[in-house]
């Protein structure tokens, strides 16, 4: 199949999850168990995969010769959605040298005496490099957002703290991400629409199976209760912080094999959009190369 029919096939499948425009976006709208009526078996859906990391590894590789670009893909989901696993396969026929995965968790007191960005900033993709973020400074309108006990951890002077703080974030954020669209960083954010029925199925997987239980905490089990806040803050996010440049993808995350074709998907269809090609060389870079074909043809 021509490489065209395949990205217009793609399409038609990432379209619908892809947000450009945050404005009237309600996460009801999207059903975590979608699978647009695909249904696959397991094999051929791990072909499918296959094939998608095989191009995304070609793309990758021009990405990293130009030196010009670089992918910023952040993920964000409740636990269980996925996240680690999507990683791990999408990227896996990645060359790891130009792939960076940065996972944020709690930050440390060196982290909090810093602006929210700080840390995030800290961590962005070189030129040339795909940088995934495994949560992100999305974190900071989430989970503190929801907590608000954290946000007071983060020493700011009081009079900053006011009822407006989430709108003053999300809006710091989306200029933070036009900042980085404008110096060359394509920036795709995924989340992973997993539902509440999926995950608690998933949490007891991980009771019932002993190589599971290194994954399961007692936390994550807690966090189902804020369920509907996290809900309300992702929506929040993603109206705030959805555009053309920087679009956020609501994946149906219930059916592990559909959320990474179109992870997959997404990212080498962003890719193909930048046209990238291997940097041509000019005529003195080429006497070079002819007079070192002459010298090592001449070696005895
Ligand atoms: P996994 O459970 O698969 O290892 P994870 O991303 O859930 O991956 P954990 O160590 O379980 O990693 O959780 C990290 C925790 O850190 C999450 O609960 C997250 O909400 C929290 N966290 C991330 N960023 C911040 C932040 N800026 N402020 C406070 N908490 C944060
Ligand atoms: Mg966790």
């Amino acid at each position: 199949m021509a490489r065209r029919e395949v990205l217009d096939r793609i399409e038609k499948y990432v379209d619908p999850f892809r947000i450009t425009k945050g404005k009237g976006f309600r996460l009801n709208d999207f059903d975590p168990s979608d699978t647009r009526g695909l249904r696959l078996d397991k094999g051929e859906a791990a072909d499918l995969l296959q094939r998608g990391t095989q191009w995304l590894a070609e793309e990758q590789d021009m990405l990293y010769a130009q030196k010009r670009w670089s992918l910023l893909v952040v993920f964000q989901a409740m636990d269980a959605a996925g996240k680690d696993g999507t990683i791990k396969h999408v990227m896996s026929g990645v060359n790891p040298q130009g792939c960076q995965v940065f996972s944020f968790k709690q930050p440390s007191s060196e982290d909090l005496d810093h602006d929210f960005l700080w840390r995030y900033a800290k961590r962005l993709p070189e030129r040339g490099r795909i940088g995934i973020f495994n949560r992100s400074y999305y974190e900071e309108v989430l989970v503190v957002r929801v907590h608000e006990d954290i946000l007071k951890r983060q020493k700011l002077p009081p009079p900053l703290l006011s009822k407006r703080i989430w709108d003053e974030r999300l809006s710091d954020i989306a200029h933070f991400e036009d900042y980085l669209t404008r110096q060359g960083t394509i920036v795709l954010k995924f989340f992973l629409h997993v539902s509440r029925k999926e995950q608690k199925k998933r949490f007891m997987e991980r009771l019932d199976k002993p190589d599971k239980h290194w994954k399961f905490s007692a936390s994550d089990v807690h966090e189902r209760q804020f369920w509907g806040d996290y809900m309300h803050a992702f929506q929040e996010a993603i109206r705030a912080t959805a555009s053309k440049r920087a679009p956020w993808y609501v994946v149906p995350a219930d059916n592990k094999w559909f959320t990474r074709l179109i992870v997959a998907a997404a990212i080498v269809e962003a890719m193909e959009k930048l046209d990238l090609t291997y940097p041509t060389i000019d005529a003195k870079k080429s006497k070079e190369l002819q007079t070192a074909r002459t010298a090592l043809s001449g070696e005895k």
